[in-house]
């Protein structure tokens, strides 16, 4: 578990949190199963490509040139893992991350045909579902069931970056050349002028939305798969939490399927699709070179700002984002340099240092306690620092001059100390009044059921009663009216008394 590290917006680092607690990408690698091609074209018995999901490692051999290369990741799904597999390896905490606050980013990377769509999105059956719609469905699932949660809000928006140009796939009226502009907002990270952003209540209501913008997606086929797309696709999950203390948490979830590393070559690719090919080549070797740069020591300029793909990418990369990689490749023989090279971009990309932090404002209570820490905590320093002159300075004016800040700054110290107890306090209060006006509310509900019961029962005895007098009221009808003694004695015979008894002693 990685320690929480508070936003300091003008606050300060609360105590015992550190400043710029780094964490690494994560990256994970799939192997899908065999294509149709692959499996009629042998395997070539000089090359070897070993995955071993026991130790997270692959091997690529290469026997005619001696040439052999391990690569270790954190996590290694083969050909036989499923879409549960892999949501439950690594994407699964992904989402408890963003409800507890944290930026989080998804993203698959890999040839074309690799399977990095079949990963992030998957198909429409329960188990061959991908990461995206159990992501969703968890991530409400999950917000409903959160203590201390007083309202929540998704928003969803899905842009692709194709030629360069930022399209939003939500926004019919958006018109192909002209491209999205990427901002810098005011609170830190950055933001897409003008993407439509829709509120969504329900999972059901992300997926309709994915699958309209899925319609409006920039698709074009090769020979190495007919539904490939040519285009990097995001979604981006926005979540604000109101918690009943009156703090607000903002964090989100950016899940990207980026198009193929085309080698333009093997995909006899021409035309207007070679110019999209070089486009994509363009923006994935951006990429490589952003990744280069923050691996490599001693390098200040990062160059996020060549490419559309990386500017948008640049809090998930070295930013605040906790941010996970999926590599996607085949183990044939015939796809030997593009797994290289794909292997090698992850390993480079695991280097990569984010620091994530939750992003939360407080309010109410809690913020003055917030508050009150950060003084107390410049306070300390200053009296630590007043101690450290008193012990060195001999001079009496300066000593005496220390002495009086020293018991000020105890004073104060002491107080605000005092403070800080009187809030939390009165926050504990205000927790145990929610609870006893929970319990009361249930007590009241529980009551308010007996009662309706009970008023029930006693409307069915008297509607019971009241048709067992209609019954004697027409019994002393008949009577008054007989004729002979042998009537009489017929109808008590046949007239039943008892027939409402029963209910009567219920
Ligand atoms: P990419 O998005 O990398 O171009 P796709 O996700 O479209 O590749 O995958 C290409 C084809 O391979 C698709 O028909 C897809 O259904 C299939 N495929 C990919 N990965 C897997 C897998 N792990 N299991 C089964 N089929 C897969
Ligand atoms: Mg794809």
């Amino acid at each position: 578990m990685q320690k929480e590290h508070i936003r300091d917006t003008s606050q300060g680092t609360p105590r015992g949190t550190p400043r710029d607690s780094k964490e690494n990408i994560c990256v994970a690698v799939r192997f899908r199963p065999l294509n149709k091609r692959e499996k009629e074209v042998k395997d070539d018995s000089e090359i070897s490509i070993q995955i071993n999901t026991e130790n997270n490692s692959v091997i690529l051999e290469k026997k005619v040139h001696d040439e052999a290369r391990q690569f270790s990741f954190d996590k290694i799904f083969d050909e036989n893992s499923t879409q549960k597999n892999v949501y439950e390896g690594i994407a699964k905490d992904a989402v408890v991350s963003v409800i507890e606050g944290y930026n989080s980013t998804i993203f698959a990377y890999g040839p074309t045909s690799s399977g990095k769509t079949y990963c992030m999105f998957g198909e429409q059956e329960e188990e061959k579902r991908g990461i995206i719609p159990r992501i969703c469905e968890a991530l409400f699932h999950e917000v409903e069931n959160k203590e201390k949660v007083v309202e929540a809000t998704i928003k969803c928006s899905f842009l692709e970056i194709y030629k360069e140009n930022i399209r939003d796939l939500l926004n019919k009226n958006h018109t192909d050349d002209e491209s999205l502009k990427i901002r810098h907002s005011e609170a830190g990270g950055i933001y897409i002028q003008g993407l439509k952003q829709k509120v969504v209540c329900s999972p059901e209501e992300i997926l309709e939305t994915i699958a309209y913008g899925a319609t409006q997606r920039s698709t074009g086929s090769t020979s190495l798969n007919s539904v490939s797309s040519r285009s990097h696709a995001v979604l981006c999950l926005g979540l604000t939490q109101k918690l009943s203390d009156e703090t607000e948490i903002f964090s989100k979830m950016n899940l990207i399927d980026l198009a193929g590393s085309e080698n333009v070559g093997k995909s006899e690719v021409v035309g207007s699709s070679l110019q999209e090919a070089q486009q994509i080549n363009r923006s994935l070797s951006c990429l490589g070179n952003v990744i280069n740069a923050l691996t490599e020591k001693g390098r200040d300029h990062i160059p996020y700002r060549d490419s559309k793909l990386t500017y948008l990418l640049q809090d998930s990369l070295g930013g605040n984002s906790r941010t996970i990689l999926i590599i996607t490749a085949s183990s044939h023989s015939s796809c030997y340099y593009e797994t290289l090279n794909t292997l090698k971009f992850g390993k480079r990309a695991k280097d990569i240092k984010n620091i994530p932090i939750v992003n939360k404002k407080e309010g109410g209570l809690a913020k003055k306690v917030q508050d009150l820490t950060k003084i107390i905590e410049e306070l300390e320093k200053k009296y630590e620092d007043a101690l450290m002159s008193n012990t060195i300075t001999l001079d009496d004016t300066k000593e005496t001059a220390s002495i009086k800040i020293i018991t000020t700054l105890n004073l104060t110290i002491q107080r605000l100390q005092h403070k800080i107890n009187y809030y939390e306090q009165e926050l504990e209060k205000k927790r145990e009044w929610e609870v006893m006006t929970d319990n009361f509310l249930e007590k009241q509900k529980e009551l308010s059921t007996n009662l309706g019961n009970q008023l029930y029962k006693q409307q069915i005895i008297c509607s019971e009663l009241s048709s067992e007098i209609e019954n004697y009221k027409l019994f002393f009808k008949i009577l008054k009216n007989a004729k002979s003694a042998s009537v009489v004695s017929m109808l008590f015979k046949n007239f039943s008394f008892e027939k409402n008894q029963t209910s009567k002693t219920t």
